[in-house]
């Protein structure tokens, strides 16, 4: 599951479009981030281009990064299983523009620059399709002038295989996919409307010819890794694994594990032998056991996704599509995250409710913030910001399940979004700064103290077991405002400085930082309730909730406006953190006494509705910034030193700042 770290907890979500939720730094300096290296490359169309940074890579040791090294290989290697997934043609068209750029002498500039726009989106989204809609773009170009181009790259050096065809019989068989907006337009389509057939109208290729009424009576033996095919009236399974579909890949990525295996911690080589042997049978009880083998793997400092993952791509949910991420634990934020479990008793012990209603014995909840080397196939370059796997239900019962947060992607999101929106919404410059400097930061602290002290603490009153069944509708708007309140509460307390979580120099700067920027997200998350008056989602209802009622209990907060422009403005930290205690305190009697009839008197009032007016005057403002929807990333690059025997002595990084560069690289399309 892909879980986002602030705004999911355990919901299913994808990084917001353009704003992402959480936005961590580093735990010990955030005043002094890296420099202002370049994380925002380019903008195509409506997506970001992004550098993704890996810090620690550089000073791990060496057995480590040799593992790594190898782990990466291996998820390049899958890399193209995902492209074919999404389309039976997307290689074919990939290949057909690939070569145009990296050829692109003597091509007609404005069809070169349709091409490369093109090109961009299509590696963003592994395929022709858009990630955020499911719906196919196209080449805005005649069939002529991509002609005209693919035989002037070929004069230039470009090849194309053509196989039996002609390169011109080859483009006629693609043109519909190339330019035609209504040929396979949907890549999954869960409602294709009334009497339409899911599978037939989800354009990817997981299933062949298959429809849904093909499946009644039809008993699926490799439901996650095979592609479903209709061949002569008769359905087959092609099974993904080594003697089978993508078998040529799979037995690279086999290749590349098994180098891996040497310089693997135990746990994690036993892990990577069960991912071999599933890769080699397919079969669903050795899937099991890596599940298994995968989640008791709890202490390696290195860990990687590889496989047929999630399965948000097949209108049925069943088929998985391929991924592959490597990534390191970041030790100093995962730190900061322990830090606050080991203290989690001292904190229950201050919470500001009732000491009826404090647990006794308090666990804190741990999971690991990592560094992600590389993400290919189904999440990179656009990546979740939060893991939360296996999927397989029986193994996440009996043996549990692994989190992580991606770190340094939050960071990447945060520090390539255009400070446009900051600016726009804070009332001085000072505000802009704070923002800019510490926002990172204390966004992630209050991220760790919701997820860890948070929704950890608290206890029901008696016969009160069960407060979700009692507070129904507005349980989770509640319970997340609850976990927000707890980071807010204890952002400001000296305990953080104490237990070296934040830098005592910086800590008034902190808790100012975030006051603000939770102030003003009361007002600027309304760009995304672009109709109506109510506010649906649960985190979104919390926030405007707590927001709105500090500014009716308290002085902490002024709504004003300069040339016609509203504002939120935190004005007094010590009163927003005092009305932060007392609200906390009350919801928290709300939920250990189920008192129903007070969730929904909160909610109302402060948490659901909003006006008009001020939401268009936001959406307004937040348009004419020019967003992007969403992000794509850069990958580092790993490039292994070896010695005269051939062993690896080093592995090195860098960062090439080039989607084209690295993408042309991936293919193995050398200019
Ligand atoms: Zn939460």
């Amino acid at each position: 599951m892909l879980v986002a770290w602030l705004a999911g907890c355990s919901s299913p979500a994808t990084p917001q479009p353009g704003a992402p939720p959480s936005s961590p730094a580093p735990a010990t300096s955030p005043s002094a981030p890296a420099g202002d290296r370049k994380y925002l490359l380019e903008r195509v169309d409506d997506a970001a281009v992004v550098q993704l940074y890996a810090d620690g890579f550089a000073s791990l040791p060496l057995k480590q990064k040799t593992l790594i090294y190898h782990l990466y290989q291996a998820a390049l290697a899958g890399r193209d299983i995902f492209i074919d997934q999404k389309h039976r043609d997307a290689l074919e068209m990939r290949e057909v523009i690939e070569q145009i750029v990296a050829y692109p002498s003597g091509v007609d500039p404005a069809t070169l620059a349709e091409i490369q726009r093109y090109a961009k989106l299509f590696w963003l989204n592994n395929g022709p399709y858009n990630n955020l809609t499911a719906r196919k773009f196209v080449l805005k170009l005649t069939p002529d002038a991509l002609e005209a181009a693919v035989a002037a790259s070929a004069k230039a050096g470009a090849k194309y295989r053509t196989g039996s065809e002609t390169i011109d019989q080859k483009l006629a068989r693609l043109a519909p996919m190339f330019f035609d907006p209504n040929v396979d337009p949907i890549v999954t389509n869960k409602t294709p409307g009334p009497g339409k057939d899911i599978l037939q109208a989800s354009a990817n290729n997981l299933y062949s010819g298959v429809s849904m009424a093909d499946l009644t009576g039809f008993t699926e033996k490799y439901g996650l890794n095979s592609r479903l095919v209709k061949r002569d009236g008769r359905l087959i399974e092609e099974v993904y694994r080594a003697d089978g579909k993508y078998g040529a890949y799979i037995t690279e990525i086999i290749k590349h594990l098994e180098a891996a295996k040497p310089f693997a911690e135990p746990p994690m080589a036993k892990a990577l032998d069960a991912l071999i042997r599933f890769y080699r049978t397919g079969e669903e009880a050795d899937r099991k056991a890596y599940d298994i083998a995968w989640v008791q793997d709890k202490n390696s400092p290195v860990d990687t996704i590889n496989g047929f993952i999630e399965v948000y791509m097949d209108p049925r949910g069943v088929k998985g599509s391929w991924e592959g991420l490597v990534f390191y634990v970041n030790q100093e934020k995962t730190q900061r995250i322990k830090t606050l479990a080991n203290h989690a008793q001292w904190f229950e012990d201050h919470m500001p409710w009732d000491a009826k209603y404090r647990k006794p014995n308090v666990q804190g909840i741990v999971a690991n913030a990592i560094d992600v080397v590389v993400e290919t196939g189904d999440s990179g370059p656009v990546t979740p910001i939060g893991i939360n796997l296996p999927n397989d239900q029986s193994v996440r019962e009996q043996y549990g399940s692994k989190s992580v947060a991606l770190s340094n992607v939050n960071e990447a999101y945060d520090k390539s979004s255009p400070g446009g929106m900051r600016g726009e919404f804070s009332w001085t410059a000072e505000e802009a700064e704070r923002a800019r400097k510490f926002g990172t930061f204390s966004g992630e602290l209050t991220t760790d103290m919701h997820e860890v002290i948070g929704h950890a603490s608290g206890r029901q009153a008696e016969g009160k077991a069960n407060p979700q069944a009692l507070i129904k509708e507005h349980f989770s708007a509640l319970e997340e405002g609850r976990a927000d309140l707890v980071g807010l509460y204890f952002i400001a307390d000296p305990k953080l400085v104490e237990i070296g979580v934040v830098p005592a120099a910086d800590h008034q700067d902190i808790i100012l930082a975030e006051y603000e920027a939770y102030t003003r997200n009361a007002l600027v998350q309304l760009r995304r309730v672009r109709e109506g008056t109510q506010i649906e989602e649960d985190h979104m209802r919390n926030r405007q909730m707590i927001v709105r009622w500090l500014m009716a209990n308290t002085r902490a907060i002024e709504s004003r406006t300069r040339d016609g422009k509203t504002y939120l403005v935190m004005v007094d930290a010590k009163a927003f953190r005092e009305g932060v205690g007392r609200l906390l305190a009350e919801v928290q009697r709300i939920k250990s006494e189920g008192d129903a009839a007070a969730a929904a008197k909160l909610f109302d009032t402060y948490g659901i509705h909003f006006d008009a007016k001020l939401r268009d005057e936001v959406v307004a403002r937040v348009d004419k910034l020019n967003l992007p929807s969403y992000s794509g990333f850069v990958m580092p690059k790993l490039t292994a030193v070896t010695g005269a025997n051939g062993a690896i002595t080093d592995v090195t990084i860098s960062y090439p700042q080039d989607l084209t560069k690295q993408m042309l690289e991936y293919s193995g399309v050398r200019r």
